[in-house]
């Protein structure tokens, strides 16, 4: 019934965050992550998104993938390890490892088989959750699909999927107000992309300060996806691993637009920051 809290996100809020590598630290130190996504045609979501985990300082990337990926990912991320599954879509999501952190959803399509293979892996998770694009478009179709998701799972919606996902608003206040219903309801933490970026974590809302408009580009979402899910599997905890990653990639995108200007810069341009943007 009011505004609610909202903190400003800027580099003062981000720094007591950061938790500097140190000296004896050892790949296993780092975390092992797993992005899972990929489709015939839509392989790029899933290499950069792995990419960009590796970026922020995951120890060990792994891409879970339809085996039509497999020679784009070997290459386009030769640190990476590649889980395939034997088709141009995912059929079946079976995790022989037990990850520090999971990303789901980018490149993933939407088809029968994968939906179903998407459900199991929903009912068996025990580890912390990134879930975007076409996962959030299964979670809006199939809203009975939300109540097996785990405590403080992250879901990073653009705005047309945080439609899908929550129904129509009337203004920006009633979105806010139907997004943090939704995030109490999942006990979710929800990230409302665009510019100024909100994270809503049930009734507080964190406003992000960096980013720029030459970051509306194909590719730019996977990014975050990635380094959220690498920064989890670090150990940060997901609403930390969440407001960072938020802000990296808007400084990276930021760094990447002073370079080459608004209209030119490419997710890839903002992946390549990330290391500059770090704090
Ligand atoms: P996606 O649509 O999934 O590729 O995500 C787009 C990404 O770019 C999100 O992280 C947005 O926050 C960011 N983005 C899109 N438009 C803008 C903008 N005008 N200013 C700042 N960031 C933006
Ligand atoms: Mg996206």
């Amino acid at each position: 019934n009011t505004a609610g809290i909202a903190e400003l996100i800027t580099k003062n809020e981000i720094l007591p965050l950061y938790r500097p590598r140190h000296k004896f630290g050892h790949k296993g130190t780092y975390g092992h992550c797993v992005l899972i996504g990929g489709s015939y045609g839509k392989m790029g979501s899933v290499t950069l998104a792995t990419k960009s985990a590796l970026k922020v300082g995951t120890g060990l990337a792994t891409a879970y993938i339809p085996e039509c990926g497999y020679e784009v990912l070997q290459t386009a991320v030769p640190e990476a390890m590649v889980i395939t599954d034997d088709d141009d879509e995912l059929a079946e999501i079976n995790l022989d490892i037990t990850p520090a952190a999971v990303g789901i959803g980018i490149g993933l399509g939407t088809s029968t088989k994968t939906v179903k293979a998407f459900e199991e892996f929903l009912k068996n998770v025990t580890f912390p959750l990134v879930i975007d694009a076409d996962g959030i478009n299964i979670l809006a179709k199939h809203q009975e699909f939300l109540e097996h998701l785990p405590k403080q799972t992250i879901l990073t919606p653009h705005p047309k999927e945080l439609e899908r996902l929550i129904g129509k608003w009337d203004d920006d206040f009633d979105k806010l107000r139907k997004t943090k219903a939704f995030s109490k309801k999942y006990h979710c933490i929800i990230v409302i992309k665009g510019a100024n970026t909100i994270t809503i974590n049930q009734d507080i809302m964190y406003v992000n300060s960096t980013g720029n408009p030459g970051m509306a580009t194909a590719g730019s979402g996977d990014v975050l996806t990635g380094m959220i899910t690498g920064l989890l599997s670090q150990g940060y905890n997901p609403l930390h691993a969440t407001v960072f990653a938020v802000y990296l990639h808007g400084s990276s995108g930021d760094l990447a637009a002073q370079k080459s200007g608004f209209e030119a810069v490419i997710a890839s341009d903002i992946l390549s920051n990330i290391g500059n943007a770090f704090l």
